[in-house]
């Protein structure tokens, strides 16, 4: 009988484009051999051009949702993506307070690249009051953590005063992303212990479409394997750093990141193509 893999959830919008949300974060899960399972907070239309419309879910559905699936499942760790609204937030606080799983993940998404906001002022107070405190680690990028501490961020001392205040409001490890500043530069800071930095070159790459959501599950999936805070973050930058570089440009827009890039690339297509014309 084959091991049973860990099992990771997964709480975020659904982007039917699958760069990023839950269909990213299953591929993501899957790459790193854990089970995914996943509630849905949102849905919005989006495709590799932008988002044109969300929709958050029913409260009721995803607070069921959750209490089902924890009820069945021994879950090893939970990503929290998009949330939408302070009315999902609470939701989603109020269950994690409940079940208390292990290893919480919270990625603090406030908008996506292409600008639409993707989490409403109310939702911004319940992630500060009751979500950071249950975060083992909150991965914000520069512009998210400048929103949630408040203060400026152009360079790496500010990343570390942001990431103190983070720790203020209770969050337990902070990586905050510097993908967008001049170089590449995350910084994870351990309340009490240590602040370490991981640079790298700044990709230039034009599919980077989830790259957020895939750094932030690739944690919550190395904890879930039982590696330490700052090896799984270290794996978690690799796996992100390969899976842009190897991305490819589908659709019209952002192309995603490739979640998928350690499985082989059969020549299946031809394959298909042999069947399809009758010929060996
Ligand atoms: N859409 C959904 C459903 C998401 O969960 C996220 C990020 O978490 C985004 C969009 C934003 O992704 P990006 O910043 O790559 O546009």
């Amino acid at each position: 009988m084959p091991q049973t893999p860990p099992v990771v959830l997964t709480i975020a919008g659904f982007d039917p484009s699958s760069g990023a949300g839950i269909t990213a974060d299953i591929k993501t899960i899957a790459a790193h051999g854990c089970y995914g399972i996943a509630a849905i907070t949102a849905s919005t239309v989006q495709t590799t051009a932008g988002v044109r419309r969300v929709v958050p879910a029913e409260s009721d559905l995803l607070t069921q949702t959750l209490q089902e699936l924890a009820g069945d499942f021994q879950v090893s760790a939970v990503h929290i993506g998009m949330l939408g609204t302070g009315k999902i937030a609470l939701c989603v606080a109020e269950f994690l307070e409940t079940a208390k799983p292990p290893n919480i993940v919270l990625d603090t998404v406030l908008s996506a690249t292409s600008g639409t906001s993707l989490l409403d002022e109310a939702g911004i107070r319940i992630v500060r009051e009751r979500l950071l405190p249950l975060a083992i680690l909150v991965t914000p990028n520069v512009a998210e953590a400048a929103v949630l501490s408040g203060l400026d961020i152009s360079e790496v001392e500010e990343m570390k005063q942001a990431a103190m205040r983070l720790h203020e409001m209770g969050a337990k490890g902070v990586v905050v992303t510097g993908g967008h500043l001049e170089k590449a530069i995350d910084l994870l800071s351990l309340k009490d212990s240590y602040v370490q930095t991981f640079r790298s070159d700044k990709l230039d790459s034009p599919n980077t479409h989830g790259t957020g959501c895939a750094f932030s599950t690739a944690i919550a999936c190395q904890l879930a394997l039982d590696r330490s805070l700052s090896a799984a973050v270290l794996l978690a930058k690799a796996y992100v750093t390969t899976a842009i570089s190897s991305g490819y440009a589908i659709g019209k827009g952002i192309g995603p990141v490739n979640h998928m890039y350690r499985m082989k690339n059969h020549p299946r297509a031809a394959g298909v193509a042999k069947w399809a014309s009758g010929k060996d």
